[in-house]
């Protein structure tokens, strides 16, 4: 198998290069999702087009097993202007595979390629090639439109690059690894006025100011000092000139926690918060809390068995320390058990960032790591 791999090598360095020359954003990854399908069918899978718009869904099927399993890869990209110069740099202006996701997707191409060639398992494997996970949800999106109905699987897996961490090197942990993210937006109110007669009115400015500080003490004085949570206010508007108190001022920005229950505190306490200052102060307070994506839980059976699989191909860790970012794999994680591992990206930029770019060398391995764990999980 590791040579069937490592005759891939240019093909999925060329593979990636042209994905992250033509990067698409969420629920347009028309051009992606057109090669990822036409690759799949040289290969001689089925595929299923049309699952959250732009989603493709790919099944091989060898022996007479009727076990099954899921594996998935992301495909979108983000709203980034490339900074990089070499010659595959996006050739979308203000659209870049900054997270890696044309690293993702040829990755898990190349595991259906080999595996197609080898047959070396027995059972079902879908390859699950997800749109938008960057925003909108994609993965939400696939599991309401019946993905784990229509394709069943006993467990699901997913994998993402991590810069920082050397190629060749995984890790994981089991229960939550990733954050929930909640996006919040808030107005407060006012009759506004004079700014020479404040008087006559009363001031949004001023309780906003003090509702933003109010909201520092969320974390340090009410969550369990053994829990965590962010509490980011990262917007905030208000007024056109200087002697105008204005009618209102807007603010926005994000909440991260790991538990339902710290995250069912942190909205309690910010309309509490929100609503007695704006209360002192005489104006109205409104708050609009979005449940964004769930955390990422890995389930302890499946964290043990991805970490095997991946200790075959590279080193790997179990003790990986969970992160406050997010990712949408989450949705199907709250379906199926499964396990959301990171792959080593070696010194690139970071994720979300202009310079960034995947390892080539890293594609290989992660294809390795895909086919291992079929192996492994459906085994001849
Ligand atoms: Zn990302
Ligand atoms: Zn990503």
């Amino acid at each position: 198998m590791r040579e069937t791999i490592d005759a891939l090598r240019d093909e999925l360095a060329e593979w990636r290069r042209d994905f992250h020359q033509h990067p698409e954003l969420a629920f347009e990854e028309e051009r992606t999702s057109n090669l990822v399908s036409e690759r799949l069918e040289s290969f001689g899978l089925d595929v299923t087009r049309g699952l959250a718009k732009t989603g493709v869904v790919a099944t091989l099927k060898v022996g007479d097993s009727d076990r099954a399993i899921g594996l998935r890869a992301d495909m979108d990209a983000l709203p980034i202007h490339e900074q990089n110069t070499f010659d595959h740099c996006s050739r979308h202006s203000g659209k870049m595979h900054a997270c890696g996701h044309d690293g993702h997707t040829t990755m898990l191409l190349g595991a259906a390629k080999a595996l197609s060639q080898s047959r070396d398992f027995n059972g079902t494997v879908h390859f699950i090639f997800q749109p938008g996970e960057e925003m909108g949800a994609g993965g939400e999106v696939m599991v309401k439109d019946g993905l784990f109905e229509r394709f069943p699987v006993e467990r699901v897996f997913g994998m993402h690059n991590l810069p920082g961490m050397g190629v060749g090197d995984f890790a994981l942990c089991s229960g939550p690894m990733m954050a929930a993210a909640d996006i919040i937006d808030m107005e407060v109110k006012s009759p506004g006025g004079h700014a020479a007669m404040p008087h006559t009115t009363d001031d949004p400015t001023v309780a906003a100011a003090q509702i933003l500080l109010g909201f520092q003490m969320i974390a340090s004085r009410n969550v369990d000092p053994l829990e965590s949570a962010v509490v980011s206010i990262t917007t905030m508007h208000g007024g056109d000139a200087f002697n105008v108190i204005p009618d209102h001022v807007r603010m926005g920005g994000c909440v991260r926690t790991f538990e339902p229950k710290v995250q069912d505190l942190v909205e309690q306490r910010m309309r509490e918060i929100g609503q007695n200052i704006a209360a002192a102060h005489r104006v109205d307070f409104e708050l609009d809390y979005q449940r964004n994506y769930p955390a990422t839980v890995n389930h302890e059976a499946e964290t043990h068995m991805a970490a095997e699989s991946a200790a075959k191909v590279g080193s790997s860790r179990t003790d990986f320390t969970p992160i406050m970012g997010s990712e949408d794999f989450s949705f199907m994680l709250r379906e199926r058990p499964g396990a959301f591992i990171f792959s080593g990206n070696g010194s690139s930029a970071a994720l979300h960032t202009p310079l960034y770019d995947f390892d080539d060398e890293a594609l290989p391995v992660g294809v390795a790591y895909w086919v291992q764990l079929v192996q492994d999980q459906l085994p001849a």
